[in-house]
Protein backbone atom coordinates (compact mmCIF):
# COMPACT_ATOMS: atom_id res chain seq x y z
CA UNK A 1 0.00 0.00 0.00
CA UNK A 2 1.39 3.44 -0.85
CA UNK A 3 0.49 6.36 1.34
CA UNK A 4 -1.63 9.47 0.18
CA UNK A 5 0.69 11.73 -0.60
CA UNK A 6 3.55 9.31 -2.76
CA UNK A 7 -0.01 8.46 -4.50
CA UNK A 8 -1.41 12.44 -4.94
CA UNK A 9 2.32 13.09 -6.27
CA UNK A 10 1.87 9.91 -9.04
CA UNK A 11 -1.51 11.20 -9.92
CA UNK A 12 -0.68 15.19 -10.32
CA UNK A 13 2.37 13.85 -12.66
CA UNK A 14 0.03 13.06 -14.69
CA UNK A 15 -0.97 16.20 -16.84
CA UNK A 16 -4.60 15.65 -17.33
CA UNK A 17 -5.75 19.16 -18.44
CA UNK A 18 -9.50 18.20 -20.09
CA UNK A 19 -8.11 18.85 -23.27
CA UNK A 20 -5.63 16.25 -23.24
CA UNK A 21 -5.76 12.88 -22.91
CA UNK A 22 -6.72 11.35 -19.32
CA UNK A 23 -5.39 7.66 -20.49
CA UNK A 24 -2.06 7.45 -18.91
CA UNK A 25 -3.75 8.37 -15.44
CA UNK A 26 -6.65 6.05 -15.63
CA UNK A 27 -3.86 3.06 -16.96
CA UNK A 28 -1.84 3.97 -13.73
CA UNK A 29 -5.30 3.92 -11.69
CA UNK A 30 -5.91 0.53 -13.39
CA UNK A 31 -2.83 -1.43 -12.76
CA UNK A 32 -2.71 -0.04 -9.64
CA UNK A 33 -5.70 -1.78 -9.08
CA UNK A 34 -4.90 -4.66 -10.66
CA UNK A 35 -1.92 -5.22 -8.33
CA UNK A 36 -4.38 -5.27 -5.52
CA UNK A 37 -6.24 -7.85 -7.32
CA UNK A 38 -8.92 -5.49 -8.37
CA UNK A 39 -10.38 -5.82 -11.87
CA UNK A 40 -11.88 -2.60 -13.66
CA UNK A 41 -13.52 -1.69 -16.60
CA UNK A 42 -12.52 1.00 -18.50
CA UNK A 43 -15.15 3.03 -20.45
CA UNK A 44 -13.31 5.12 -23.43
CA UNK A 45 -14.89 8.00 -25.33
CA UNK A 46 -15.36 7.67 -29.24
CA UNK A 47 -12.32 8.84 -30.42
CA UNK A 48 -10.19 6.70 -27.64
CA UNK A 49 -8.82 9.63 -26.22
CA UNK A 50 -10.12 9.90 -22.78
CA UNK A 51 -11.72 7.01 -20.74
CA UNK A 52 -13.62 7.03 -17.50
CA UNK A 53 -12.77 3.94 -15.20
CA UNK A 54 -15.45 2.02 -13.21
CA UNK A 55 -14.25 -1.28 -10.64
CA UNK A 56 -16.38 -2.97 -7.95
CA UNK A 57 -14.55 -4.58 -4.96
CA UNK A 58 -17.27 -7.22 -3.05
CA UNK A 59 -20.23 -9.03 -3.93
CA UNK A 60 -22.22 -7.91 -7.24
CA UNK A 61 -25.87 -8.60 -6.19
CA UNK A 62 -26.17 -6.14 -3.41
CA UNK A 63 -26.23 -2.19 -3.36
CA UNK A 64 -22.81 -0.51 -2.79
CA UNK A 65 -21.33 3.14 -1.95
CA UNK A 66 -19.69 4.54 -5.23
CA UNK A 67 -16.55 6.37 -4.56
CA UNK A 68 -16.22 8.81 -7.51
CA UNK A 69 -13.94 11.44 -8.66
CA UNK A 70 -12.76 13.50 -11.82
CA UNK A 71 -9.14 12.55 -13.29
CA UNK A 72 -9.09 15.73 -15.66
CA UNK A 73 -7.60 19.39 -13.98
CA UNK A 74 -8.12 22.82 -15.24
CA UNK A 75 -5.49 24.43 -17.68
CA UNK A 76 -2.59 26.29 -16.34
CA UNK A 77 -1.35 28.60 -18.63
CA UNK A 78 -1.82 31.92 -17.97
CA UNK A 79 -1.33 31.44 -14.51
CA UNK A 80 1.52 32.84 -12.35
CA UNK A 81 2.96 29.04 -10.38
CA UNK A 82 6.16 28.97 -8.28
CA UNK A 83 6.68 25.59 -8.85
CA UNK A 84 6.28 23.63 -11.62
CA UNK A 85 2.18 22.33 -11.65
CA UNK A 86 2.68 18.95 -12.35
CA UNK A 87 5.03 18.32 -9.92
CA UNK A 88 3.65 18.09 -6.50
CA UNK A 89 5.69 19.47 -3.90
CA UNK A 90 5.46 20.04 -0.03
CA UNK A 91 5.99 23.58 1.36
CA UNK A 92 4.69 23.84 5.12
CA UNK A 93 2.69 20.90 5.53
CA UNK A 94 0.50 22.12 2.17
CA UNK A 95 1.03 19.77 -1.28
CA UNK A 96 1.08 22.00 -4.37
CA UNK A 97 0.36 21.09 -7.61
CA UNK A 98 -2.77 21.19 -10.36
CA UNK A 99 -5.16 18.68 -9.45
CA UNK A 100 -3.56 18.60 -5.87
CA UNK A 101 -6.97 19.83 -4.17
CA UNK A 102 -9.62 19.65 -7.29
CA UNK A 103 -9.74 16.34 -7.10
CA UNK A 104 -6.66 14.40 -6.88
CA UNK A 105 -6.35 14.31 -3.19
CA UNK A 106 -9.51 12.54 -3.10
CA UNK A 107 -8.57 9.89 -5.54
CA UNK A 108 -5.45 9.60 -3.88
CA UNK A 109 -6.77 9.03 -0.69
CA UNK A 110 -9.43 6.51 -2.17
CA UNK A 111 -6.37 4.69 -3.32
CA UNK A 112 -4.30 4.87 -0.09
CA UNK A 113 -7.06 2.75 1.66
CA UNK A 114 -8.34 0.47 -0.85
CA UNK A 115 -5.63 -2.14 -0.34
CA UNK A 116 -6.17 -3.42 2.80
CA UNK A 117 -10.13 -3.53 1.43
CA UNK A 118 -9.10 -5.61 -1.50
CA UNK A 119 -8.05 -8.27 1.29
CA UNK A 120 -10.99 -8.32 3.08
CA UNK A 121 -14.60 -10.39 2.55
CA UNK A 122 -16.74 -7.28 1.97
CA UNK A 123 -20.51 -8.24 2.57
CA UNK A 124 -21.67 -5.32 0.20
CA UNK A 125 -20.05 -4.10 -2.44
CA UNK A 126 -17.34 -0.80 -2.79
CA UNK A 127 -17.15 0.93 -6.26
CA UNK A 128 -14.75 3.15 -7.86
CA UNK A 129 -15.74 5.69 -10.29
CA UNK A 130 -13.39 8.11 -11.66
CA UNK A 131 -14.56 10.02 -14.79
CA UNK A 132 -13.00 12.74 -17.78
CA UNK A 133 -13.85 15.84 -18.59
CA UNK A 134 -15.47 17.43 -15.58
CA UNK A 135 -14.18 20.79 -15.91
CA UNK A 136 -15.56 21.24 -19.45
CA UNK A 137 -18.73 19.49 -20.09
CA UNK A 138 -19.07 16.16 -18.26
CA UNK A 139 -19.36 14.04 -20.93
CA UNK A 140 -17.45 11.40 -18.72
CA UNK A 141 -19.84 11.17 -15.81
CA UNK A 142 -23.23 11.52 -18.95
CA UNK A 143 -21.12 7.96 -19.89
CA UNK A 144 -20.25 6.11 -17.20
CA UNK A 145 -24.00 6.93 -15.79
CA UNK A 146 -25.06 5.39 -19.00
CA UNK A 147 -23.09 2.70 -18.51
CA UNK A 148 -24.35 1.70 -15.26
CA UNK A 149 -28.25 2.38 -16.10
CA UNK A 150 -27.49 -0.40 -19.09
CA UNK A 151 -25.66 -2.94 -16.59
CA UNK A 152 -28.86 -2.22 -14.08
CA UNK A 153 -26.17 -0.65 -11.27
CA UNK A 154 -28.50 1.42 -8.76
CA UNK A 155 -25.81 2.39 -5.71
CA UNK A 156 -26.68 2.18 -2.39
CA UNK A 157 -25.42 6.17 -2.05
CA UNK A 158 -22.41 8.27 -3.99
CA UNK A 159 -19.51 9.93 -2.07
CA UNK A 160 -18.24 12.52 -4.60
CA UNK A 161 -14.99 13.71 -3.26
CA UNK A 162 -14.77 17.11 -4.61
CA UNK A 163 -13.08 19.67 -2.13
CA UNK A 164 -15.02 20.82 0.57
CA UNK A 165 -12.78 20.52 3.10
CA UNK A 166 -14.42 17.82 4.25
CA UNK A 167 -17.63 19.31 4.72
CA UNK A 168 -21.00 18.27 3.32
CA UNK A 169 -22.78 19.09 0.57
CA UNK A 170 -25.69 17.65 -0.76
CA UNK A 171 -26.94 20.56 -2.85
CA UNK A 172 -26.05 22.79 -5.59
CA UNK A 173 -27.68 24.40 -8.60
CA UNK A 174 -27.65 22.52 -12.42
CA UNK A 175 -26.08 24.70 -15.30
CA UNK A 176 -26.62 24.62 -19.07
CA UNK A 177 -25.27 26.75 -21.54
CA UNK A 178 -27.38 27.35 -25.35
CA UNK A 179 -26.35 28.38 -28.16
CA UNK A 180 -28.93 30.66 -30.53
CA UNK A 181 -27.77 31.32 -34.36
CA UNK A 182 -30.60 33.58 -36.25
CA UNK A 183 -30.44 33.68 -39.95
CA UNK A 184 -31.83 37.33 -41.62
CA UNK A 185 -31.66 38.35 -45.15
CA UNK A 186 -29.04 40.58 -46.07
CA UNK A 187 -29.75 43.55 -48.03
CA UNK A 188 -28.52 47.77 -48.57
CA UNK A 189 -29.25 49.41 -44.90
CA UNK A 190 -31.75 52.15 -47.07
CA UNK A 191 -33.83 49.65 -47.77
CA UNK A 192 -34.24 48.01 -44.61
CA UNK A 193 -37.54 46.23 -45.15
CA UNK A 194 -36.50 44.80 -48.37
CA UNK A 195 -34.16 42.50 -45.61
CA UNK A 196 -34.71 40.85 -42.17
CA UNK A 197 -32.05 41.67 -39.43
CA UNK A 198 -30.63 38.96 -37.63
CA UNK A 199 -29.51 41.27 -34.92
CA UNK A 200 -32.64 43.05 -34.44
CA UNK A 201 -34.20 39.42 -33.87
CA UNK A 202 -31.49 38.20 -31.42
CA UNK A 203 -32.46 41.77 -29.24
CA UNK A 204 -35.94 40.33 -29.34
CA UNK A 205 -34.73 37.03 -28.36
CA UNK A 206 -32.52 38.54 -25.16
CA UNK A 207 -35.60 40.38 -24.03
CA UNK A 208 -37.52 37.25 -24.45
CA UNK A 209 -34.56 35.63 -21.57
CA UNK A 210 -34.19 39.02 -19.93
CA UNK A 211 -38.51 38.59 -19.23
CA UNK A 212 -37.98 34.78 -18.26
CA UNK A 213 -34.87 35.79 -15.66
CA UNK A 214 -37.06 38.38 -14.17
CA UNK A 215 -40.44 36.27 -13.99
CA UNK A 216 -38.13 33.55 -11.66
CA UNK A 217 -36.23 36.29 -9.45
CA UNK A 218 -40.16 37.82 -9.14
CA UNK A 219 -41.03 34.16 -7.62
CA UNK A 220 -37.75 32.85 -5.26
CA UNK A 221 -37.94 29.33 -3.56
CA UNK A 222 -38.42 29.64 0.19
CA UNK A 223 -36.06 28.36 2.50
CA UNK A 224 -33.50 28.31 -0.79
CA UNK A 225 -30.12 27.88 0.75
CA UNK A 226 -28.66 29.65 -2.54
CA UNK A 227 -27.90 32.75 -2.98
CA UNK A 228 -29.97 34.12 -4.81
CA UNK A 229 -32.69 32.12 -4.46
CA UNK A 230 -34.11 31.29 -7.63
CA UNK A 231 -32.65 29.68 -11.14
CA UNK A 232 -30.45 32.56 -13.29
CA UNK A 233 -29.87 33.45 -16.90
CA UNK A 234 -26.61 34.99 -18.14
CA UNK A 235 -25.94 36.39 -21.60
CA UNK A 236 -22.64 35.36 -22.18
CA UNK A 237 -21.90 35.93 -25.97
CA UNK A 238 -23.25 37.75 -28.78
CA UNK A 239 -21.89 38.47 -32.64
CA UNK A 240 -23.26 39.60 -35.88
CA UNK A 241 -23.37 41.69 -38.45
CA UNK A 242 -20.74 43.07 -41.24
CA UNK A 243 -21.11 46.49 -41.33
CA UNK A 244 -23.23 49.09 -40.57
CA UNK A 245 -24.82 49.91 -43.58
CA UNK A 246 -25.78 45.98 -44.10
CA UNK A 247 -28.74 44.28 -42.79
CA UNK A 248 -27.21 41.71 -40.93
CA UNK A 249 -27.63 38.76 -42.09
CA UNK A 250 -26.17 36.57 -38.92
CA UNK A 251 -26.48 37.07 -35.08
CA UNK A 252 -24.92 34.37 -32.89
CA UNK A 253 -25.80 34.31 -29.01
CA UNK A 254 -24.67 32.02 -26.64
CA UNK A 255 -26.40 31.87 -23.01
CA UNK A 256 -26.81 29.81 -19.81
CA UNK A 257 -28.73 29.18 -17.14
CA UNK A 258 -28.30 27.73 -13.41
CA UNK A 259 -31.35 26.34 -12.17
CA UNK A 260 -32.19 25.82 -8.54
CA UNK A 261 -33.24 22.68 -7.15
CA UNK A 262 -37.05 21.96 -8.17
CA UNK A 263 -37.41 24.31 -11.03
CA UNK A 264 -37.57 22.38 -14.24
CA UNK A 265 -35.28 23.31 -16.75
CA UNK A 266 -37.29 21.49 -19.41
CA UNK A 267 -40.51 23.99 -18.65
CA UNK A 268 -38.35 26.95 -18.80
CA UNK A 269 -36.81 25.91 -22.35
CA UNK A 270 -40.71 25.04 -23.25
CA UNK A 271 -41.79 28.72 -21.79
CA UNK A 272 -38.72 30.45 -24.23
CA UNK A 273 -39.82 28.23 -27.03
CA UNK A 274 -43.54 29.44 -26.91
CA UNK A 275 -42.67 32.63 -26.20
CA UNK A 276 -40.06 32.74 -28.99
CA UNK A 277 -43.01 30.99 -31.65
CA UNK A 278 -45.27 33.77 -31.21
CA UNK A 279 -42.76 36.84 -30.79
CA UNK A 280 -40.17 36.11 -33.47
CA UNK A 281 -40.79 33.32 -35.85
CA UNK A 282 -43.32 34.90 -37.46
CA UNK A 283 -41.07 37.23 -39.28
CA UNK A 284 -39.42 34.23 -40.92
CA UNK A 285 -42.98 33.53 -42.81
CA UNK A 286 -42.22 35.75 -45.45
CA UNK A 287 -38.27 34.77 -45.80
CA UNK A 288 -38.39 31.02 -45.66
CA UNK A 289 -36.75 29.15 -45.72
CA UNK A 290 -33.99 31.42 -46.38
CA UNK A 291 -34.30 33.15 -42.93
CA UNK A 292 -34.90 30.77 -39.42
CA UNK A 293 -33.09 30.31 -36.00
CA UNK A 294 -32.10 27.65 -33.97
CA UNK A 295 -31.12 26.64 -30.19
CA UNK A 296 -28.79 23.99 -29.61
CA UNK A 297 -28.10 22.38 -26.30
CA UNK A 298 -24.10 23.15 -25.64
CA UNK A 299 -23.94 21.50 -22.47
CA UNK A 300 -26.57 20.33 -19.44
CA UNK A 301 -25.51 19.22 -15.97
CA UNK A 302 -28.60 18.67 -13.77
CA UNK A 303 -28.41 19.84 -10.02
CA UNK A 304 -28.22 18.23 -6.72
CA UNK A 305 -31.10 17.65 -4.93
CA UNK A 306 -31.04 16.94 -0.92
CA UNK A 307 -33.02 13.91 -0.31
CA UNK A 308 -34.84 12.97 2.76
CA UNK A 309 -33.37 9.48 3.25
CA UNK A 310 -29.65 9.54 2.44
CA UNK A 311 -27.55 7.17 4.48
CA UNK A 312 -24.32 8.80 3.24
CA UNK A 313 -25.18 11.89 4.72
CA UNK A 314 -26.36 9.56 7.86
CA UNK A 315 -22.50 8.17 8.07
CA UNK A 316 -20.73 11.16 7.41
CA UNK A 317 -22.12 13.88 9.97
CA UNK A 318 -21.90 10.91 12.54
CA UNK A 319 -18.24 10.14 11.23
CA UNK A 320 -17.23 14.17 10.89
CA UNK A 321 -19.58 15.08 13.91
CA UNK A 322 -20.90 17.72 11.77
CA UNK A 323 -24.76 18.19 11.99
CA UNK A 324 -25.24 20.12 8.84
CA UNK A 325 -25.14 19.54 5.09
CA UNK A 326 -24.44 22.71 2.75
CA UNK A 327 -25.81 23.94 -0.40
CA UNK A 328 -22.83 25.13 -2.71
CA UNK A 329 -22.99 27.30 -5.85
CA UNK A 330 -20.09 24.91 -8.26
CA UNK A 331 -21.38 22.09 -10.20
CA UNK A 332 -20.33 18.44 -9.71
CA UNK A 333 -21.06 14.99 -11.36
CA UNK A 334 -23.90 14.71 -8.36
CA UNK A 335 -26.77 15.17 -10.69
CA UNK A 336 -25.57 12.14 -12.83
CA UNK A 337 -25.67 9.58 -9.82
CA UNK A 338 -28.10 10.94 -8.48
CA UNK A 339 -30.19 9.94 -11.82
CA UNK A 340 -29.13 6.52 -10.99
CA UNK A 341 -31.54 6.49 -8.29
CA UNK A 342 -29.07 6.74 -5.32
CA UNK A 343 -28.20 9.34 -2.99
CA UNK A 344 -25.16 11.42 -3.37
CA UNK A 345 -23.09 13.42 -0.93
CA UNK A 346 -19.89 15.83 -2.49
CA UNK A 347 -17.02 15.53 0.86
CA UNK A 348 -13.53 15.86 0.01
CA UNK A 349 -10.54 17.17 1.02
CA UNK A 350 -8.88 20.70 0.19
CA UNK A 351 -10.82 23.94 0.09
CA UNK A 352 -12.25 24.99 -3.41
CA UNK A 353 -10.95 28.63 -2.68
CA UNK A 354 -7.25 26.80 -3.85
CA UNK A 355 -9.14 25.02 -6.54
CA UNK A 356 -8.40 26.50 -9.90
CA UNK A 357 -5.56 28.71 -9.26
CA UNK A 358 -1.70 29.07 -9.53
CA UNK A 359 -0.18 26.92 -6.45
CA UNK A 360 -3.15 25.16 -6.33
CA UNK A 361 -2.74 23.38 -2.91
CA UNK A 362 -4.11 20.75 -0.21
CA UNK A 363 -3.42 20.41 3.54
CA UNK A 364 -1.59 17.69 4.77
CA UNK A 365 -3.68 17.54 7.77
CA UNK A 366 -6.78 17.30 4.89
CA UNK A 367 -5.35 13.99 3.26
CA UNK A 368 -4.81 12.82 6.96
CA UNK A 369 -8.45 13.05 7.89
CA UNK A 370 -10.12 12.29 4.32
CA UNK A 371 -7.67 8.60 4.75
CA UNK A 372 -9.55 8.47 8.33
CA UNK A 373 -12.58 9.50 7.52
CA UNK A 374 -12.50 6.76 4.28
CA UNK A 375 -11.23 3.56 6.67
CA UNK A 376 -14.11 4.31 9.01
CA UNK A 377 -16.73 4.67 6.26
CA UNK A 378 -15.84 1.88 4.38
CA UNK A 379 -15.48 -0.90 7.31
CA UNK A 380 -19.12 0.29 8.64
CA UNK A 381 -20.39 0.56 4.40
CA UNK A 382 -19.12 -3.13 3.73
CA UNK A 383 -20.35 -4.54 7.08
ZN1 LIG B 1 -13.62 19.22 -9.21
Amino acid sequence: MLDPETLLSQLVGFDTTSHRSNRACIDFIRNYLEDVGVQSTIITSDDGNKACLWATLGPTDKKGLVLAGHTDVVPVEGQNWTSDPFVLIERAGKFYGRGACDMKAFIACVLAVLPSFAKRDLQRPLHLAFTHDEETDMAGARRLTDHLRKEGIVPSWTWIGEPTELYLIDQHKGTAFFETKITGVPGHSSKPDKGLNAIELGAQFLDIIKRTAHGRKQKPFADSRFDPPYSTFNLGIIEGGTAENIIAEHCRIVWQVRTHPGDDLDKTLDEIERTTTKEIKPRFAVFAPRAGMSTCICSRVPPLMPVADNPGEEILKRLTGRNDTQAVSFGTEGGFYQGLGAPVIICGPGSIDQAHKADEYVNREQLTACVALLEKTLAEVTK
